[in-house]
């Protein structure tokens, strides 16, 4: 019989990653796990253990391993279904918040919402907004309601989730009241060729979260140029994007018609989040 020391340094695995994998299966917490590393483990926890190291070695992300990931302080529910969210997005969280005040009824979209964890960060901070949530897999739009009813309760209420590619399934609004304040989205935005998609976690994640077209634009430039028939006047568009395209997020949403366009970096200084106004008359 093995302690849970011992299976950890059998695993080869960082401490903290065979601390995970333990406290997930002893479904314990990570202070038990290292305040109890004597304690022995059972025939069938060892067995599975066993399992998950050996897909950890093989490089499956974590999250998909232990099935969830933290984000903007939640728990989010994560499967290979979803992009696995990222420190970086919270970024894109922070800066929408500056453009929902605090007790108006504002109304947010979020396109491409994955495991859901955007929108439902910002719900949980704007008590009076509502939502819009799209995504264009069924699979990802089931996982980000089952995070919304868990993490938000009954305020889950406040948000309508549409399969959707873009803004295909969303009914052009006809007047201001129906148009959104603020349209957020975390597209894939990674050219085709792309050495990373080779790399680490991204391997593991679903392409279509992460490939924007050859050159990693076109869902960009398929947000900007179909939001402003969504837009209130004086609405905001923020999308994250990778590293270098700050630059050409600022051209084309200018292009657009956009004014006040503007690249927020994330917190390791990185071009992250660009974002633009939309002073549309409303017709
Ligand atoms: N930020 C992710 C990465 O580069 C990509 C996410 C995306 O394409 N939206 O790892």
């Amino acid at each position: 019989m093995l302690t849970l020391s011992q299976w950890s340094q059998a695993s080869e695995l960082p401490s903290l990653e065979a601390r995970m994998l333990l406290s997930h299966v002893l479904q314990v917490t990570s202070a038990w796990a290292v305040a109890h590393d004597e304690a022995t483990l059972d025939e069938a926890s060892k067995h599975c253990l066993d399992a998950l190291a050996d897909r950890r070695r093989r490089g499956e992300p974590m999250a998909y391993l232990v099935g969830e990931k933290e984000f903007w302080g939640m728990m989010f529910k994560v499967t290979p279904d979803v992009l696995i969210p990222r420190p970086e997005t919270e970024t894109l969280v922070e800066t929408a918040l500056r453009y929902l005040p605090q007790r108006q009824e504002t109304r947010v979209l979020d396109l491409g919402t994955g495991s859901g964890a955007i929108v439902i960060a910002i719900a949980r901070e704007r008590p009076y907004a509502r939502f819009c949530a799209t995504d264009v897999s069924a699979a990802a739009l089931r996982l980000a309601e089952e995070n919304a009813a868990r993490l938000l309760r009954e305020d889950a209420d406040r948000i309508t989730w549409r399969l959707s590619d873009w803004f295909t399934a969303i009914p052009e609004p006809r007047q201001d009241a129906e148009r959104f304040s603020v349209i957020v989205s975390n597209p894939p935005y990674i050219a085709a060729a792309d050495a990373h998609l080779d790399e680490g976690d991204l391997r593991f994640e679903p392409r279509g979260a992460l490939v924007g077209g050859r050159a990693g634009r076109e869902a960009l430039q398929t947000i900007v140029h179909r939001a402003p028939g969504y837009l209130r006047p004086g609405g905001v568009l923020l999308m994250e994007h990778g590293y270098d395209q700050g630059e050409e997020a600022r051209a084309l949403l200018h292009d657009a018609g956009f004014t006040q366009c503007e690249t927020v970096c994330d917190l390791a200084g990185v071009p992250r989040v660009t974002l633009g106004v939309y002073e549309n008359t409303g017709q």
